[in-house]
């Protein structure tokens, strides 16, 4: 029975993860070009084409984080809808012990990770039956990142700098607007939104997120919507939040808009946000074999066009000569001479730690000395060679998360530099002035790019906590990353959201 269907959706979820569809390629190399090559916004958009290729040729996974597989699944009256649940769920768990998916399925309460991407909710599988003969799979991985920069308005609403948005189209253009401005780099821009006007709170959420299996390219076809989809993609761009949030030309490279009925009570607009690193793939598949008949947002026989030559990848980070080489342990002199914008390369060792380990950090002795030490905020993908583990992705996570426990844990323990992105708030910001650190914002989602900076795994603790959560203990050479926030009480984020801010009003 479907003999070939456990071994396609492998590949679809294998490709998705590995290889960004035509469309986004498409609009990344116009935001690639957009940027001059000596700002910070080019060299991020240099850093992420370089990250794209990298992924595609050793089949990586493109961001560490391979988010929450989510598959639409469409098949004739008849199928074994239970069968097929079944290999989905065993095909996920595959790809994940192949390294493909990063295990990313938690308890809710004891923060236990299952280790194969199996659990309650996890992965999400909508059927749907249709009138064809065969059976079509999407698959959208979407990371926690920009899922946490997802937003749902009620309107009418108050909102920052855009005033009041009313039960109208033109509320929802604000709204959307505000959900863009509001995401800075935190979801890895420049993005794409999904959009529901309407709904309940649920449906809209889902509908939204459906959005995000049209390609960046297609036309709405209710001209309503496509207007404001127009509307939007001009005035996001002119907000100058730019890629991860560094100010630059581009913030936004789609907007999809979908429409459902609402209670008369309710009007809500839902807004999915995805990152550049926007992974989705389809395939069909013959109903008698469960073979790949043909592939969906992809012409199979046309090769994956390359983002860079190789020449420039292999390039690696595009340098201007005015780089800080820094080496863990790190002095107070030599971070109060760093000043927002400066681009450093960190040598030697970093420890990765993410919300698990904060929590641990806020309540228990450091299993390591963090004395001058460089904590970057990532959860990586590893395998293990024998004894050896062997990093395969690790790109930055959100730091906004650990807010609470940062500035705390540096003067505690004299962590000098936290490497994340997407930036952190007032209460970091003044740790670090008083405790003398800084912050560097890596470039999210660079998960092949930053994996390549790392020598070796020279150790791992709080193995507990699973794979992404553990403390690893790495080798890094001339990992390169930007100072946004300085310990002189100077935060680039905070200076972009302002500016950004300002220009949102003048587009009320
Ligand atoms: S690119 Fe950024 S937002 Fe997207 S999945 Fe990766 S870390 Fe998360």
């Amino acid at each position: 029975m479907l003999s070939a269907f456990f071994d396609s959706v492998v590949d679809l979820i294998t490709r998705t993860s590995t290889d960004l569809p035509p469309d986004v390629r498409a609009a990344m190399g116009q935001a690639l070009a957009a940027e001059a090559p000596a700002t910070r916004a080019g060299q991020a958009m240099t850093i992420i084409a370089q990250n794209i290729d990298q992924a595609t040729s050793c089949e990586g996974p493109i961001c560490q984080d391979t988010g929450m597989p989510t598959f639409e699944v469409k098949v004739p009256l008849g199928a074994n809808q239970i069968w097929m649940r079944a290999q989905i769920r065993e095909a996920v768990a595959e790809a994940t012990r192949r390294g493909k998916l990063r295990p990313n399925s938690v308890d809710s309460i004891t923060g236990e990770n299952s280790g194969n991407n199996l659990g309650p909710g996890t992965p999400i599988i909508h059927f749907d039956q249709w009138e064809n003969p065969d059976i079509e799979i999407k698959l959208i991985l979407k990371g926690g990142g920009c899922e946490n920069t997802n937003a749902q308005y009620s309107v009418p609403t108050e909102l920052d700098h855009l005033g009041r948005a009313d039960r109208s189209l033109e509320g929802v253009r604000k709204c959307i607007l505000h959900a863009v401005w509001k995401a800075q780099g935190k979801g890895c821009s420049p993005g794409a939104v999904g959009v529901c006007i309407g709904g309940d709170r649920t449906s809209g959420y889902t509908h939204a997120k459906e959005q995000l299996f049209r390609t960046l390219d297609d036309r709405n076809p209710d001209a309503r919507l496509a207007a404001i989809e127009d509307a939007i993609m001009e005035d996001a761009n002119r907000l100058t939040v730019g890629p991860m949030g560094f100010s630059g030309r581009t913030s936004l490279i789609g907007c999809k808009i979908g429409v459902q009925n609402r209670l008369p009570a309710s009007f809500f607009v839902s807004v999915a946000y995805d990152c550049w690193a926007f992974r989705r793939l389809g395939v069909r598949l013959d109903p008698t074999s469960g073979a790949i008949t043909s592939w969906l947002y992809r012409d199979a026989t046309v090769p994956s066009v390359p983002m860079l030559s190789p020449e420039a990848v292999a390039a690696g980070f595009p340098r201007t000569g005015r780089e800080i080489s820094l080496s863990a342990p790190i002095s107070d002199a030599q971070v109060r001479a760093l000043r927002v914008g400066d681009v450093v390369l960190i040598s030697g060792r970093v420890f990765t730690g993410r919300d698990a380990v904060h929590a641990h950090l806020m309540k228990n002795a450091p299993p390591v000395d963090l004395t001058g030490a460089v904590l970057y905020h990532c959860g990586p993908v590893v395998a293990k060679d024998g004894d050896t583990w062997r990093v395969t992705a690790a790109g930055p996570t959100t730091s906004i998360r650990e807010e609470p426990y940062q500035a705390e844990i540096i003067k505690r323990y004299g962590v000098r530099v936290v490497i994340g992105k997407g930036g952190m708030g007032a209460k970091t910001l003044a740790g670090l002035e008083a405790s003398g650190a800084v912050y560097l914002n890596a470039i999210g989602g660079a998960a092949q790019f930053y994996a390549r900076c790392i020598q070796r795994v020279d150790g791992v603790s709080l193995m507990e906590f699973g794979t992404p959560e553990a403390m690893w203990h790495l080798d890094v050479c001339d990992f390169p990353a930007i100072v946004t926030m300085d310990a002189h009480g100077s935060s680039l984020h905070k200076e972009v959201e302002d500016a950004s801010g300002k220009i949102l009003e003048t587009l009320a």
